[in-house]
């Protein structure tokens, strides 16, 4: 019998996971307290909190495994779970990516590069760490941050005071601004028999801190980053005994990857491997939590991945540009809310280039924003 699986969360990629567990016969259920959330269409909702331990045991009954959208679950709430269904990722997989410090911390142990950092928990050690780190440099809360929230960049040491307000005095790390070329991250996806694939690079653009677009692949399978991008993340999985998808967001400065983050779940810069690979990265993830068999990503078609974000654009006009996929996540429209993303892909000889189709998407999107 198929399993059940259950989700933390039902926004985008809940929803998307659940489309993604449809074709192979798996039903969800998720908890999620909003009435509108956007996997309410594919899979069944316990209305209710995050925290709501009563829901999140029901959650648990209903399902052989549980699975998260997103990685700040507390401590009480794992418990609740963890005694009744199977959880992947595994507990320290979410404890380690709910705080920087740590995230940062396990990628030295590693031996691998990180920006300059300091962990401050008082006005007073963020001045002495400004001092030791220099300018420009940015304060980041430890736990809570997302879409550039819970950050504060410093220019010098006179800003101490305003930033440690503007962080609500929670403890942080000081992080050196890293001069970087471009931003990249990798999403693989690891077996609990600790096997695992691993998607091609992707470039990422940001605005007012909120992913843009994300473009794959970069380089050839075979390309050197390519093959040190997915080591680290592999590494990293493996330590953390983590199943699942795993996106780790990287600098790339001059040709070294100094690594910023993970993410233990599906992330949006992997949403392109919808319709850009053979098996995206949510059927990918979902097989992995269920003990599935993974499925081969290529070959890889190459494709740009436009958010849609505060703003929807026409369907008519998107679907009418070649090579262009809609993915709507249900979700009213509101400033730097993501609604959707548009996929487009390569089609070859006889079709303008995809960037040129791309460049019409994001025109598309850039007027829908109110
Ligand atoms: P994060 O929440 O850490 O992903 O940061 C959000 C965005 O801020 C990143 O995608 C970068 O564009 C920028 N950023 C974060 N940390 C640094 C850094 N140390 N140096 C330069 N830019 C950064």
């Amino acid at each position: 019998m198929a399993a059940r699986l259950g989700i933390v969360g039902g926004g985008q990629l809940g929803r998307m996971l659940a489309l993604a567990a449809a074709p192979l016969g798996i039903r969800c259920s998720f908890v999620d307290p909003s009435p509108e959330a956007g996997a309410r269409v594919v899979a069944d909702q316990i209305e209710a909190d995050f925290e709501n331990i009563d829901a999140l045991i029901e959650l648990s009954e209903r399902s052989d495994i549980v699975t998260f959208e997103f990685e700040n679950v507390s401590a009480p709430a794992l418990e609740a779970i963890a005694g009744r269904a199977t959880v992947a990722p595994s507990p320290r997989s979410l404890e380690v990516s709910q705080d920087r410090l740590l995230e940062k911390q396990l990628f030295e142990s590693l031996g691998f590069p990180v920006a300059p950092y300091r962990a401050v928990a008082t006005l007073d050690q963020l001045e002495t760490a400004i001092e030791e780190i220099g300018t420009p440099s940015i304060l980041k809360t430890r736990r809570l941050g997302y879409d550039g929230k819970g950050q504060v960049r410093i220019g010098s040491v006179d800003d101490a005071d305003h930033a440690w307000k503007s962080v609500e005095s929670e403890p942080s790390v000081l992080e050196g601004h890293v001069n970087f070329s471009r931003e990249l991250s990798v999403v693989i996806v690891r077996a609990a028999d600790g096997s695992g694939i691993a998607y091609p690079l992707t470039e990422n653009v940001h605005l007012a801190g909120i992913l843009h677009t994300s473009k794959a692949p970069i380089v050839p399978e075979d390309d050197p980053l390519q093959l040190r991008a997915v080591e680290h993340a592999m590494a990293i999985a493996d330590e953390l005994g983590h199943v699942g998808a795993l996106a780790l967001e990287l600098f790339d400065v001059e040709g070294e990857l100094v690594l910023n983050e993970i993410a233990p779940r599906v992330h949006n810069s992997g949403h392109w491997t919808i319709d850009g690979c053979r098996t995206s990265q949510f059927e990918n993830h979902v097989r992995a939590v269920v003990g599935l068999p993974l499925g081969a990503i290529g070959p890889v078609l190459p494709t740009m991945m436009v958010n849609l974000v505060g703003g929807l654009p026409e369907s008519a006009e998107v679907l009418a540009i070649p090579g262009a996929h809609l993915h709507l996540y249900d979700k009213e429209p509101r400033a730097g809310r993501k609604v959707g993303h548009v996929n487009v892909v390569e089609l070859g000889p006889g079709e303008d280039s995809l960037a040129s189709r791309a460049a019409r998407v994001i025109a598309l999107a850039d007027a829908s924003r109110h």
